[in-house]
């Protein structure tokens, strides 16, 4: 990972999309299910959509806080170009309110708030392939709410044969969904846990929607996807919960889509749970796999379930510790031994 030397300067106010005005000069944001209603002077939710003199305006514009180069398998992707690096950019604000937070110090920030850098979108793929990335990611924070900016960032990495990434909660509304979902390659979506009550009390949103986000990457696109869902002690970590989202995902979305179960760490608001035990890892893992789920994972610890295996004959595709590549064993996409047929995206066309 690398901090990029990008000069640090002011970024210009650029005229949102997905809005209409209202009565008494407010605006209706309608890029994410929150819907919010914004007074003169007033942000959304998401600190970075504000309204100025009755007009909504993205700030996280051409203003990304973080710039990194990343493994694509820390997002985590584990089917998409691996062993590959990807230019990684966040920017200040989110539009969920997650008390487990792990990139709180940008993610819960406006946007006066952090360290931002001017950064043009065509300015990214120059950037991205002097670092030697095949990829883009859209990460740290919620990508949905710099929509514009990724939309023209993609835009101008499609000539350069870069592929593009979204990190994201999947909280955006049907309405946005394609125009920015038909520039992506591939998504990483955290399903945060597999109850309303859950959603409602630890995010500060609601589950529906986000399902409602999967069906559409399912049904309506081509994007590689596949799933986090962080194990937080108690609060999402019921088997039975376990058994329903494995369920859910089998029967909605199939049986190819990888799963990856990922440890908590104590962070932001959440400070009064333990770690994640390997154990609950393990058994969320049997879980999946006893439903149907040929892909699962295990992340934020060292495991052997950090691997790629075949779901037919069984033998190691992929070895990975942590985020790092050690071997890979597929020969055009399929199992050497048994010719099984790897679902994933194994190499930039
Ligand atoms: S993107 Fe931001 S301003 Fe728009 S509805 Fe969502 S939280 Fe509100």
């Amino acid at each position: 990972m690398a901090e990029l030397n990008v000069l640090q300067m002011s970024p210009e106010l650029h005229e949102a999309r997905w809005w209409e005005a209202e009565a008494n000069g407010k605006v209706h944001c309608y890029l994410c299910p929150r819907h919010c209603h914004i007074g003169r002077g007033q942000a959304g939710f998401c600190f970075i959509r504000t309204n100025h003199e009755g007009r909504l305006y993205s700030l996280g514009y051409g203003a990304p806080a973080a710039l990194q180069i990343d493994p694509i398998e820390k997002k985590p992707l584990n089917h998409f170009l691996p062993g590959t690096s990807v230019f990684s950019m966040g920017t200040a604000g989110c539009n969920m309110g997650c008390f487990f937070c792990q990139n709180w110090d940008i993610s819960k920030s406006r946007q006066d708030q952090v360290n931002a850098r001017d950064v043009r979108p065509e300015e990214v793929p120059l950037l991205a392939l002097g670092q030697g990335c095949s990829s883009l990611a859209f990460t740290y924070n919620e990508p949905t709410i710099w929509g514009e900016y990724i939309i023209d960032i993609c835009k101008a990495a499609k000539p350069y044969g870069l592929k593009t990434v979204m990190v994201t909660n999947g909280y955006i509304t049907r309405e946005v969904f394609h125009d920015v979902y038909d520039l992506i390659d591939a998504a990483n979506v955290d399903l945060k846990a597999f109850t309303e009550n859950f959603y409602g009390k630890i995010t500060l949103t609601h589950l529906q929607p986000v399902l409602d986000t999967l069906l559409l990457l399912k049904n309506e696109t081509p994007v590689w996807f596949e799933l986090t869902n962080l194990m937080i002690p108690t609060l999402n970590d019921d088997p039975v919960e376990t058994r329903r989202l494995a369920e859910w995902i089998f029967d909605n979305l199939g049986p190819d889509v990888p799963l990856h179960f990922t440890a908590f760490h104590p962070d932001f608001k959440l400070r009064d749970k333990p770690r994640t035990p390997p154990e609950t890892l393990h058994r969320a893992r049997q879980i999946a796999l006893d439903a149907g789920l040929r892909f699962v994972y295990e992340g934020n610890i060292y495991s052997d379930a950090a691997n790629t295996y075949c779901p037919v004959c069984g033998i190691t595709l992929i070895e990975r510790s942590w985020h790092s590549v050690e071997a890979n064993h597929l020969k055009e996409g399929k199992c050497p031994r048994c010719a099984a047929y790897i679902p994933g995206v194994w190499k930039a066309a």
